[in-house]
């Protein structure tokens, strides 16, 4: 019977695991934590879908397309319009609760980026909504044995020979010790790259070391370069947290004070939609304001703040002890979603046979910059796109021997506790998250890209004579070099990509070049990184 091993149980390895199971697939969900402890839980803005009287596929597939910079696939971006109000109607069918509007429908609210209200939400915890819903259903196949949950393991690294995926060696932090899994195969569901930016409004289970050790291992890299910033979120000492776009929705107000005056910047340059212009541009008037920027909710009322920003409310208060009803919220854009990550083709398949990726941490729907509400979206389609290639797959019969691999690997990960550098793993990850907010932010320039360049090279030599540090994990030990390229590839795209295009803005190339109006993709071969340009979904 075929068996499909899933790395990470958000909401993406959740729908994949759904889909294969209603086709009789078995396989098994390997994360460290719960799924009630993914970051999917963390959205609360809500989902896009075009059901609103006056909206249609076309145009929110057109909204896509363009906020994307036009690099997105035409047919892909239809594709996941075009599923999407029946996926509004499965949540439904499993119990999501969307908010509803007094007629009964359910209610849409607008997010930056498009020209029409298409985010549908479930008061303010969609994600959470969503993700208990599906881990419902879930649990429904894991009492019939078609899916097994495995929790406290993290992936190590994939079983390749010849270009296809066999399995994955897994680690089991906890216990010390690893564990293989072959499967007929093996999908990737982890994620953004969070934790390499340091803090950002992301979980920090999601770090990118997933995408960064197959990338070592061969598979390729695509748009690496177009990072997302929220253009509003609050400082807390762990992250940034995320004031929800629904607040801007929902008729908030930027502004920052000129003497006793308060200038409502986007509005007059952008007109009676501009606290929604998409994120990058709202993201950049930030950055560029002559002082600091504010959010003002309060007008909207106690009683919508409530009902319908109340997560928003709750947080303010918690975590910058602030009334909102009251007080405006000092904002700031910061590092929150990746266009970029595991390149696939259309049928989400990487550059390797029978290795897969979805959810955010592979590159397809959003071009060179997001819609907000299009990754639950694309989370749950990519999932179910994924499992749906999965079943026309043969299955493997055999498996290469992979013992002398394994072996090695136990031996770095249980003999070498010790230092040979003076430097800790932790101090360059730390060192590393610095180095990419300031050469990756909002804007960037060739010299602050090269010197960022130089400093991973630094790194990187320091890495390779590394081995593991006896006062941190083994974790954090061997996902240090994978890291360190990862982070080399994503200052190599950016360092290549000489235009303006979506969230890429380059100081030094303010202007967008038909020469790049195509997707990047990084590999790395015999040592270096190679970038090239293709077209939507060619690898
Ligand atoms: C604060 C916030 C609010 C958001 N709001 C919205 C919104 O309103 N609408 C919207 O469309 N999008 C929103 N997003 C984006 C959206 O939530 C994510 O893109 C989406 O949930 C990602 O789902 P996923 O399945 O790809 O990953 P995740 O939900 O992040 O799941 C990743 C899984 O991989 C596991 N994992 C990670 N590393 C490893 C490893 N090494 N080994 C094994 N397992 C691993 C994790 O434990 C987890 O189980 C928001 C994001 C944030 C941060």
């Amino acid at each position: 019977m075929k068996h499909v091993l899933i790395i990470g149980s958000g909401l993406s390895g959740l729908s994949c695991a759904i889909e294969l199971a209603e086709k009789g697939i078995h396989s098994t969900l390997v994360s460290p934590y719960s799924s009630e402890r993914a970051q999917s839980v963390m959205a609360a803005g809500g989902i896009n879908a075009a059901i609103g009287a006056d909206d249609s596929v076309n145009q929110h597939a057109e909204d896509t397309l363009k906020s994307g910079g036009s690099i997105a696939g035409k047919e892909v971006v239809t594709g996941l319009c075009s599923a999407a109000p029946e996926i509004i109607r499965q949540l439904e069918g499993i119990g999501v609760v969307f908010s509803r509007n007094e007629d009964g429908k359910v209610a849409l609210r607008a997010f930056g980026g498009q020209s029409r209200n298409r985010t549908a939400y479930a008061g303010a915890s969609t994600g959470k909504q969503i993700m208990s819903a599906l881990i419902r259903v879930a649990r429904k196949y894991e009492c019939q044995n078609i899916i097994n949950r495995l929790l406290g393991l993290q992936f190590h690294s994939a079983l390749i020979k010849d270009n296809k995926c066999y399995g994955a060696l897994l680690y089991n932090e906890k216990e010390r010790k690893t564990e293989t899994i072959y499967a007929d195969a093996v999908v990737i569901a982890t994620g953004g790259q969070n934790v390499l930016f340091g803090k950002t409004t992301g979980s920090m289970q999601c770090d990118g070391y997933v995408a960064a050790k197959l990338y070592e291992q061969g598979a390729c890299l695509k748009n690496l370069e177009f990072i997302q910033y929220h253009p509003t979120t609050i400082e807390t000492p762990q992250k940034r947290m995320l004031i929800t776009e629904a607040a801007r929705g929902e008729g908030g107000r930027l502004y920052y004070m000129d003497g006793k005056r308060r200038v409502y910047f986007m509005e007059e340059k952008y007109g009676e939609r501009g606290n929604l212009m998409p994120r990058d541009i709202v993201s950049k008037c930030i950055y560029d304001a002559p002082s600091q920027v504010y959010l003002d909710i309060s007008f909207l009322g106690k009683k919508l703040i409530e009902s319908r920003l109340f997560e928003v409310s709750e947080l303010c208060r918690k975590y910058a002890v602030l009334d909102v009803t009251k007080e405006s919220i000092p904002v700031y854009p910061s590092v929150h979603f990746f266009m970029g990550g595991l390149a696939v083709r259309r049928d989400h398949k990487t550059s390797i046979d029978n290795l897969y990726a979805v959810g955010e941490c592979a590159s397809m729907y959003h071009g060179a910059n997001r819609l907000g509400g299009n990754s639950l979206l694309s989370a749950i389609y990519s999932g179910q796109i994924a499992a749906k290639a999965i079943n026309e797959l043969a299955e493997n019969k055999e498996h290469p021997d992979f013992n002398e691999y394994i072996s090695a690997q136990e031996g770095m990960l249980n003999g070498q506790l010790s230092s040979q550098s003076n430097f800790s793993a932790v101090y360059i990850r730390y060192e590393i998250a610095k180095l990419m907010n300031d050469c990756l932010g909002i804007t960037r320039t060739e010299e602050k890209l090269l010197e960022g360049i130089q400093s991973v090279d630094y790194y990187l030599a320091i890495s390779e004579k590394l081995t593991y540090d006896s006062d941190v994990s083994p974790y954090i030990g061997y996902s240090l070099h994978p890291m360190l390229l990862l982070a080399r590839a994503i200052l190599t795209s950016a360092l290549a990509r000489k235009e303006t295009r979506g969230a890429h803005i380059r100081n030094d190339y303010p202007e967008r070049s038909n020469e790049f109006a195509f997707c990047s993709v990084c590999k790395y071969q015999n040592r270096e990184h190679r970038i090239s340009y293709v077209k939507e979904d060619e690898l």
